[in-house]
């Protein structure tokens, strides 16, 4: 197939009809100023009929340099998160909010977001994953704006039509060993949830997608992972749609239990 990447945002979103069709548009994108410090560009891979799709924030240095996702000590750390219930992420599928590394990891402003948008909508409908697990407050606010990560985690959740169990990000965890223990049961609840064990979502409610789920995070302000929320990401419309907490210093500590 011939493409332009000239193409107005809505033939291009009109013409996504494959994801891989979608990754060659992120990859040639240059909607915002990312485009231009990018090595790579990170569109998202797995198994494109996924029952589980786990929305991240951003890449950081090593995803840029490798493009895929999830591929940095914070790629690790879910990589045991995944084994730790069974999988692996070959059968899952994993994106981010921004397709394009951020300046020194930096949070990815409303714009970047904003012009990403599409490529994730168009994903998430072509994968049409029966659960979106958001990682971290940036992907979680896409759902769910002006909420906390740290107090809505490990619940199930729907919106627009869709399951959400919105997690804390990976790097999270490498930075507070304390919310280790947290993020094993909220990976032991998604699978509960992909098996049809837990309680089902009510509405647009929040329930408990298990008892565990209860156990508070503790309640330290962790600035990535709530703080100043992402009040001016895009927020989903139906079947729409909205970062970044890397590798800076993070620490190297994998194991999971
Ligand atoms: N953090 C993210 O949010 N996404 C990645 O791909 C890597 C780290």
């Amino acid at each position: 197939m011939t493409s332009s990447v000239n193409e107005s945002d809505t033939a291009r979103t009109d013409s996504m009809e494959t994801l891989d069709r979608v990754a060659f548009l992120v990859r040639n994108c240059t909607d915002c100023p990312l485009a231009n410090g990018r090595t790579h560009a990170v569109p998202g891979e797995g198994n494109p009929q996924a029952d589980v799709m786990f929305i991240g924030e951003a890449p950081g240095f090593q995803e840029d340099r490798q493009g895929r996702p999830f591929v940095g000590p914070a790629g690790k750390l879910l990589d045991g998160l995944l084994a730790s219930i069974g999988t692996n992420r070959d059968d899952v599928f994993i994106a981010n909010m921004v397709k394009c590394r951020p300046p020194d990891n930096r949070d990815p402003a409303p714009r970047e977001l904003a012009a990403c948008t599409k490529f994730l909508d168009r994903q998430i409908e072509l994968v049409n994953p029966k659960l979106i697990v958001t990682l971290g407050r940036f992907a979680f606010g896409r759902y769910f704006p002006g909420e906390g990560i740290t107090k809505a985690r490990g619940r199930l959740r729907e919106k627009v039509g869709r399951k959400i169990f919105p997690v804390l990000h990976p790097a999270a965890v490498l930075r507070r060993d304390e919310l280790r223990p947290t993020m094993i049961e909220d990976f032991k609840a998604i699978s509960e949830i992909l098996e049809g064990r837990s309680e089902d979502t009510d509405g647009e409610a929040a329930v408990n997608a298990h008892a565990a789920a209860e156990t508070a995070v503790p309640t330290v302000q962790l600035s990535f992972v709530d703080a100043s929320g992402p009040a001016a990401v895009p927020t989903v419309q139906a079947e729409t749609s909205t970062v970044n907490v890397e590798e800076a210093s993070r620490p190297e500590q994998l194991t999971l239990f």
